[in-house]
């Protein structure tokens, strides 16, 4: 690249290898998602998620409608940290997607969409999906029918503090529930109570749920344009995760007063973060989201570099091929949320002499590595100091999160079998191997749901077992109990 050349056009330059990992999926096919066109309608928090991960997918055409402006109070919406106050969010959300996935054709329409007949003119009837994320009553009845009547599914999706539902809208599924017949117009009111979203309305979104409901959304997305199995189907009932709950994953949107959980403000002096990749960058964003209004202070630890075939699951690096991982996250939270010591990137690989300079340790530990070998380390880490740790796992289809509290949950090790894996993995490290299969999908679920157990954790309400997130499983979202706590942090160590 020339330096005369102007920056818009160093920016088109084409990347191109950044799907290589999701190409690596037994049965993707990437010209199905570049041959996709998606509505989104919305331009907040959720959206904005919503529209990085499709992204990151690879969506060849996005529609972004709304009509609202920017007005520098949301940090949240990290899309459009650049924008001036005032400007349209469609608008600047199309020239920030542009930029992060330049292969893309990202058109943001500044649009009311709240009104039947507005939106009868301005979607074009022949896309694929249409992702509601607006939050909005009248949008939500609006998109509904569209889809319906177009026979073009729905996806409508919202979150807010400690809750997030979803629902996915098949119109032959619909049109076979309510039994219509061929070309009986639907009415709203068959399927209201069951299918839209009302109790998140006025409700500030979050960014923790976002990422966990966000990521599910772009899965029955995925199903859609590209089902990776014969079978594979979309979800049938409305997904409620709610941690008011312990039982997470709940059936319906209300939850009996007896099993209500108690959740109070907690505000810990240190978390530390290992790992800012494919689930570390959207953790530590979700923390700085969290505590930024707060004295915490989040660390991040990573000796990686961005690579270019990062980009399909780490989007927050798009500008970034070539810097140091944990440094640039810094820089990024600190754009995004102007404030400094919010996140401090350190620029090394951790090993389980960690320490803070002052000779502290963390108040919580979480574990975003894809190593066994890291995993061993953090754990023996947790264990010899009694430190709590929420530890993340993905592979391409399934995300699984553990809470280990000394005392209360057993740790990774008497759970997992992490160290003999860890041996396993030392042994066969001299054979040369292909990278593993990799896509933004279960990271953002991973990184949710790890969100979800810190808030668990701080509630005193520490989970002993697996919280976990199967794509192909029926359900997607459950919990895997066990009942023996393990007492490795009263053990001598040799
Ligand atoms: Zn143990």
């Amino acid at each position: 690249m020339s330096a005369q050349q102007p920056e818009s056009e160093q920016r088109r330059v084409p990347r191109s290898n950044i799907y290589d990992r999701q190409e690596r999926i037994e049965g993707w096919d990437q010209t199905k998602l570049e041959n996709s066109r998606i509505a989104v309608v919305g331009t907040g928090l959720f959206a904005n998620d919503a529209l990085a991960t499709l992204a990151g997918l690879g969506i060849g055409e996005i529609f972004v409608f709304g009509n609202e402006r920017v007005n520098g109070k949301n940090s949240d919406e990290y899309l459009l940290f650049r924008s001036e106050s005032g400007k349209s969010k469609s608008e600047e959300l199309e020239t920030i997607l542009t930029e992060i996935n330049p292969q893309l054709s990202i058109k943001g329409i500044h649009w009311d969409m709240s009104i039947a007949s507005y939106v009868e003119n301005i979607i074009p009837p022949d896309v694929n999906v249409i992702i509601d994320a607006a939050n909005h009553p009248d949008t939500e009845v609006v998109l509904f029918n569209y889809g319906m009547n177009h026979g073009i599914p729905v996806i409508n999706g919202s979150c807010t503090k400690r809750k997030g539902s979803l629902t996915a809208l098949m119109p032959s599924q619909i049109q076979r529930q309510f039994k219509l017949k061929a070309g009986e117009r639907f009415k709203i009111n068959d399927v209201s109570i069951t299918y839209l979203l009302t109790d998140y309305i006025h409700q500030p979104e979050d960014a923790s749920t976002s990422s966990l409901i966000s990521g599910h959304m772009a899965d029955e997305v995925r199903k859609i344009l590209m089902p990776l199995r014969k079978d594979e189907a979309v979800i049938e009932k409305p997904l409620y995760y709610d941690l008011n709950s312990p039982r997470r994953f709940v059936e319906h949107a209300l939850i009996e007063p007896s099993e209500r959980i108690n959740h109070t403000d907690y505000s810990p002096q240190r978390i530390l973060v290992i790992g800012a990749g494919s689930l570390g960058w959207n953790v530590v964003m979700n923390l700085a989201s969290k505590f930024r209004d707060k004295k915490t202070e989040i660390t991040v630890i990573d000796g990686d570099t961005v690579e270019e075939v990062n980009l399909n699951r780490q989007i927050i690096y798009w500008d970034c091929v070539g810097q140091k991982k944990a440094l640039a996250l810094e820089q990024k939270v600190r754009d995004i949320y102007h404030k400094k010591g919010l996140v401090s990137g350190i620029d090394s690989w951790f090993n389980e002499d960690f320490k803070f300079s002052d000779g502290k340790f963390p108040d919580l530990v979480m574990d975003c590595t894809d190593s066994f070998k890291s995993r061993e380390a953090i754990n023996n880490y947790a264990v010899k100091n009694r430190l709590p740790l929420i530890s993340g796992a993905t592979s391409y289809s399934a995300a699984r999160v553990l809470t280990y509290v000394p005392g209360r949950t057993s740790c990774m090790n008497c759970l997992l079998d992490i160290n003999k894996k860890a041996d396993d993995e030392r042994a066969a490290a001299s054979c040369a191997h292909a990278p593993e299969p990799s896509v933004i999908i279960s990271n953002r679920i991973g990184a949710g749901l790890m969100m979800g157990e810190a808030d668990m954790f701080f509630a005193g309400q520490p989970y002993n077992g697996l919280v976990i997130y199967d794509s192909f499983a029926p359900a997607r979202l459950g919990l895997m109990p066990i009942s023996s706590v393990c007492d490795c942090h009263k053990k001598k160590r040799g």
